[in-house]
């Protein structure tokens, strides 16, 4: 019996001794800064000609690591490969896939500041947010583990006299996992296992920023006695190796997490079917917000302003769960607002590599700029109260930013602009403020901030998000506590870390024998 699943603690930095346990992981990092990292196509590593070159966002000179980047061709042998371990994969017992996983986990966590570390160089995320990324990643394997075990033997039907009916799961086939920069771990491998751990295979397209995490997560995958052909490694540009894999008729499921415009591409591209192609595929995705956190007139202001400030700069913005709007209700706006100023003033922002940097880079250059755009449309729509500045001389640096006095409809709070900018508007009361923040497209994460328990219910029934979060932050879900997903443009309603996440990659079969 495994023991029930618990989430993996976060790690206590104002301790002498995890700081240098996260320094001598940063260390180990160091160590193999630069390196090449091979394909894994059915067990067989294979390097090619030409590479990925994974870059520090901190400093633009620091070379991560090179990755060996998959063509059509390249692609088409791990297609083969994953339809081949399919074969005998779909028949692996629950216990044994779910064991892999648990290994994996007893791996990463016994590695876990080195992992920590190399997502504070890959990716540019802070101490504590790295280490929450490594915690997700183990929580994900546990629980999704715990699930299959779950769900192995189905559920129980009803049988007549004399009949025999059984309801249980089975897997669909080869799956494309297509993962975001922003949680190069935790999403990486949560999307990677649950597809596995539901006894399909996989081919795994990393994003092209952040390769050597999920390079050395494939390799702790092996090393815990993963098959060969079962997660084959294919990193490569979305337009060749992407789109190839997408439409090819063996593909019986996608799992996206990235941005609304390629995720909708897949979506059409997915929905075509293709010469040779027998089902309709299936596709997972997760996609972008612009989450709000509404405050109200009778509410904790100080937990108002920090919750914001929290929500809004961890990790850059980079989360699609960040709080990229604040909707006040007008008594109480000019006192949050300025808190929320006084707030992000205090913010740290430099190496992330160093322990007090609240706040790292931005991921790339294209990230920079269409970040510093963003501003200058702020500029145009509202009034910058702070931040507005970047600098990108030696990593992509961008100070947080708070643009107050904005129309509802305007571009800064419609459209997401995954970094730290955060805009506020003004309504009447709490009615116009939950109409205000269910006006977008998206509907991933939001938060209610008040102390009037009529107005909470209000929200819960009429604040249109996956997530809905009451008097705290709208980021930071727990695998397993708060199952996380949304609706509309944010994606296709999945909960990942959710008790019916693995069923979406799975189908019900019944069998009945009269006897
Ligand atoms: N699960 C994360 C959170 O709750 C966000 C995931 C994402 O940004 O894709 O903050």
């Amino acid at each position: 019996m495994v023991q029930p699943y618990k989430h993996e603690p976060f790690t206590d930095f104002s301790l002498e001794e995890n700081r240098q346990a996260y320094l001598q992981g940063l260390k180990t990092v160091e160590s193999y800064l630069g390196q090449d990292y091979d394909l894994l196509i059915g067990g067989e590593r294979i390097s090619t000609e030409e590479k990925i070159v994974s870059y520090n966002p901190a400093n633009n000179e620091e070379v991560i690591g090179r990755a060996s980047k998959a063509n059509q061709e390249l692609a088409e042998k791990a297609m083969q490969a994953a339809v081949e371990a399919f074969k005998t994969w779909r028949k692996t017992k629950a216990e044994v896939r779910a064991d892999v996983l648990f290994k994996a986990a007893t791996i990463i966590r016994r590695r876990k500041h080195e992992f920590s570390a190399l997502l504070t160089k890959e990716a540019g995320k802070p101490w504590r947010e790295a280490d929450a990324d490594t915690a997700e990643a183990i929580d994900f394997l546990e629980y999704y583990g715990r699930q299959m075990l779950a769900l192995k033997d189905g559920v129980p039907v009803q049988s007549r006299p004399n009949e025999f009916n059984r309801y249980h799961y089975i897997p669909l086939g080869v799956g494309i996992i297509i993962s975001p920069w922003n949680f190069p771990l935790a999403i990486m491998a949560g999307t990677t296992v649950a597809a596995i751990v539901s006894g399909n295979t996989v081919l795994l397209k990393p994003a092209s920023t952040t390769p050597v995490v999920a390079a050395k997560f494939v390799e702790v995958m092996e090393e815990a006695g993963l098959p060969k052909g079962v997660l084959n490694f294919v990193p490569g540009s979305g337009a060749e190796v992407g789109d190839y894999l997408v439409d090819h008729k063996d593909t019986r499921f996608i799992s996206f997490t990235g941005s609304r415009d390629v995720g909708l591409r897949i979506f059409e591209r997915s929905s075509k079917v293709n010469p040779g192609q027998i089902w309709m595929k299936r596709l997972i995705a997760e996609m972008g917000g612009k989450d709000t956190i509404v405050v109200d007139r009778e509410a904790d202001l100080e937990l108002a302003a920090q919750s914001i400030v929290a929500s809004a700069f961890g990790f850059s913005g980079q989360k699609c769960s960040a709080c990229s709007r604040a909707i006040v209700v007008e008594d109480v706006y000019d006192q949050v607002l300025n808190r929320v100023v006084e707030l992000t003033n205090q913010l740290t922002i430099g190496n992330p590599t160093e322990q007090g940097n609240f706040m790292g880079p931005v991921i790339d250059s294209s990230a920079y700029k269409k970040i510093m755009e963003y501003i200058e449309i702020g500029k145009q729509e509202g009034k910058v109260m702070t931040g507005g500045e970047g600098d990108d001389s030696k990593g992509f640096f961008i100070k947080p930013t708070v643009v107050a006095d904005l129309d509802p409809k305007a571009r800064i709070m419609q459209e997401e602009i995954f970094g730290p900018v955060v805009g506020f508007s003004k309504a009447k009361n709490f009615d116009e403020a939950l109409e205000i923040a269910n006006n977008t497209e998206y509907g991933l994460t939001g938060a209610v901030i008040t102390t009037n328990r009529a107005h909470m219910e209000q929200a819960r029934e009429d604040f249109h998000v996956g997530n809905l979060y009451f008097n705290r932050g709208c980021t930071g879900a727990i695998v397993g506590y708060q199952p996380f997903g949304g609706f509309n443009m944010s994606g296709t309603d999945s909960k990942a870390g959710g008790p019916d996440y693995l069923l979406l990659h799975m189908q019900a079969k019944t069998t009945s024998e009269l006897y």
